[in-house]
């Protein structure tokens, strides 16, 4: 039988371009690492032969422009002139490009090119990407606020109490040191937030171990839903011994790049919350094997957004729209321009209501770029 004629006609690359795009923040974020005012992403518009455009974005955070030349320079060579649609074969070609670099920037700048692939993929199906990665029914995810900064106590408890003004339900809560001054902060946000708010923390490696221990003591006696990144991401035997001593969940998977990065923490159990970013952790195609990995393990997934933009913030609902594991999506609600302005200018992009997001039903990511927008953004 000559089958020819059901195969997917080959929607070849033509040209991949990226945008380095930088904006203020709405307002600063501060974590235990410091006060940020700005940030960066970069957006990666894939074109087909046939007329496709599929759009990615790479987390960047700071100096986007070396991000679009490791993607202009070193990826796009390997891409132009191949199927769009053979993703997998696509994200092991990029891979290959960066022999002796197990993660970093270059994981990045493919997680950018993978999520416009999956673009394209949508569009040529006619189907949302949620559910080519199989549907999991949902037509909308839970979000939680993020976050409440590391300012003083005063600060902090009008940001929580602004919040829970409007709606939400779950809170994350930025936490660092000294530890008598996070547990006094632990207590303080459990005492406005009362019993019916869930509340989390992000310490951003703030602590040692011992210093965890101590904090993780705290969490647990105030019912916090999960204590994450307490520590460096390479300690993980700190995260094993940790998870053993304290009575909270713990919560890891922004800072790792790829499945072998997470593994360990994931199949020892020793995390009940993995938190991949997609625009850095490989794209779709990546965050998916983690998510699954995940599952199989019975580790949940809570998709991490932060300081990114509409691209990222709607792949991951797209994720979490199809993975059964999933839990709840970060949500940065006001200080992010790649999430606010932009995303008013693009129709279709999601946007939080009432706890929620919901998943887009038009092929694809299912949103189209404002690219005057992306222009006016475009990094000095
Ligand atoms: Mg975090």
């Amino acid at each position: 039988m000559n089958t020819a004629a059901h195969l997917p006609k080959a929607h070849r690359i033509a040209d991949v371009i990226a945008h380095p795009i930088t904006a203020k923040l709405t307002r600063p974020t501060s974590t235990s690492w410091g006060t940020y005012t700005e940030v960066s992403i970069v957006i990666v518009e894939v074109r087909t032969e046939t007329g496709i455009v599929g759009v990615g974005e790479t987390l960047a955070r700071f100096g986007p422009k070396a991000y679009a030349e490791v993607i202009e320079r070193l990826l796009k060579p390997r891409l132009v002139g191949q199927n769009a649609c053979n993703i997998a074969a696509l994200w092991e070609s990029m891979r290959k490009a960066l022999s002796g670099r197990s993660g970093g920037m270059l994981i990045e700048a493919i997680a950018g090119v993978d999520i416009a692939l999956w673009d394209i993929l949508g569009k040529v199906a006619g189907l949302p990407i949620s559910t080519l990665l199989g549907g999991a029914g949902r037509t909308e995810v839970p979000c939680y606020a993020a976050s409440v900064n590391w300012v003083d106590e005063g600060e902090a408890t009008e940001e929580l109490q602004t919040y829970m003004e409007r709606g939400f339900t779950r809170v994350k809560v930025k936490l660092a040191g000294p530890v008598p001054e996070a547990v006094k902060r632990v207590e303080a946000m459990r005492a406005v937030a009362g019993d019916g708010i869930s509340l989390c923390v992000d310490c951003n490696w703030a602590f040692k171990l011992d210093e965890a221990i101590r904090v993780g003591h705290a969490l647990a006696a105030n019912g916090y839903a999960w204590f994450e990144e307490p520590l460096k991401p390479e300690d993980e035997d700190g995260y094993e011994t940790l998870s053993k001593r304290v009575d909270v969940p713990l919560a890891a998977g922004e800072s790792n790049y790829t499945l072998d990065q997470a593994k360990r923490l994931v199949s020892s159990r020793t995390l009940s919350v993995l938190q991949p970013d997609v625009a850095r952790s490989g794209g779709i195609s990546e965050t998916r094997r983690m998510v699954e990995f995940a599952r199989a393990h019975d580790v949940e997934y809570a998709a991490h957004i932060g300081m990114s933009g509409i691209i990222c913030e709607t792949a991951s609902v797209h994720l979490a729209a199809a993975m059964p594991n999933a839990r709840e999506m970060e949500c940065e609600t006001d200080f992010g321009p790649f999430k606010t302005e932009l995303a008013d200018l693009s129709p279709g992009c999601v946007r939080m209501k009432d706890g929620m997001l919901s998943v887009p039903a038009k092929p694809g990511l299912g949103l189209e770029l404002d690219w005057d927008a992306v222009a006016r953004m475009r990094s000095a």
